[in-house]
């Protein structure tokens, strides 16, 4: 098959699920509102894989099919009340549904999965990406890996309505396969305008995929865990994500462990 042709096949399938504008994409570094750490680039291959059945293709909202700027010029949160920061969160939320950039993830996603919890939130949860569920419901972590996650929040003491939940992508990648570079690289302005909007004391990030992008470390997550790495003023605890919990029970020790320093460090009691 010769390349118009398989371009002219690509396009007419992206229109029959309801694409209709292809967006230019701009320069990553043009649209960071500040330098992310030094380092290598975002790595995305790693070891868990989250769990789910594949979705079928879902037309795309026409009326929102619409590419426009990021918010990136606003001022850092430190001093931000509630309101300003809702006010923020649902801005760019509303960027978020807009936003184009993947296309094979705008043909299939259902809806686009923000992030949840409380805009003045201590600590953040950092994922990788929706999966099925999270997908049908807009909201990240709420199948079994969410609940999961729900039960290493409580055994923390915290409730999941104290913290900030959100993802590296916005969008289901179909068959919950691995975000690819250019999924991760389009999403990284909107995590981190997102984050920056919460300001949080801490993160945790859950899986090498999270890791990874918030760290830029193309590191194993046994060699990242057990200490705090740092992300803008923010100290970061790297553990396993919930769905290889799933599957490897006895990981559950470790993500204890990382847990345990993390309360030390907000100075939450930790359980006997
Ligand atoms: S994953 Fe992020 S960058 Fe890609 S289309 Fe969804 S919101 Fe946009």
């Amino acid at each position: 098959m010769d390349l118009a042709r398989a371009l002219r096949q690509k396009l007419e399938c992206l229109q029959q699920v309801g694409v209709d504008f292809i967006p230019k994409i701009k320069p990553v570094d043009a649209l960071l509102s500040k330098p992310s750490s030094p380092g290598e680039q975002p790595v995305i291959e790693h070891a868990e894989s989250r769990s789910g059945p594949t979705v079928n293709s879902n037309p795309v909202d026409r009326t929102t099919a619409v590419q426009r700027p990021l918010l990136l010029d606003s001022p850092p949160s430190d001093n931000l009340t509630r309101e300003e920061r809702i006010k923020a969160l649902d801005g760019l939320n509303a960027q978020v549904k807009a936003c184009t950039r993947c296309l094979e993830l705008v043909a299939n996603r259902t809806q686009t999965v923000f992030g949840v919890g409380n805009p003045m939130a201590r600590l953040c949860f950092f994922g990788e990406a929706p999966g099925a569920d999270e997908d049908a419901q807009g909201e990240p972590f709420v199948g079994r890996a969410g609940q999961l996650l729900n039960k290493i929040i409580e055994a923390c003491t915290l409730k999941r309505e104290d913290v900030y939940i959100l993802n590296v992508l916005r969008c289901r990648p179909p068959g919950n396969r691995n975000p690819t570079l250019e999924e991760a690289t389009n999403c990284r302005p909107l995590f981190e305008r997102q984050i920056e909007i919460i300001n949080p004391e801490f993160i945790v990030c859950l899986g090498s995929i999270a890791a990874s992008n918030l760290l830029n470390q193309n590191l194993a997550i046994g060699k990242l865990r057990g200490r705090f790495h740092d992300y803008r003023g923010a100290k970061v605890v790297v553990t396993y994500h919930p769905a290889y919990l799933l599957r490897n029970p006895a990981a559950k020790k470790y993500v204890w462990d990382d847990m345990k320093m993390l309360m030390r460090e907000m100075g939450i009691p930790v359980p006997a």
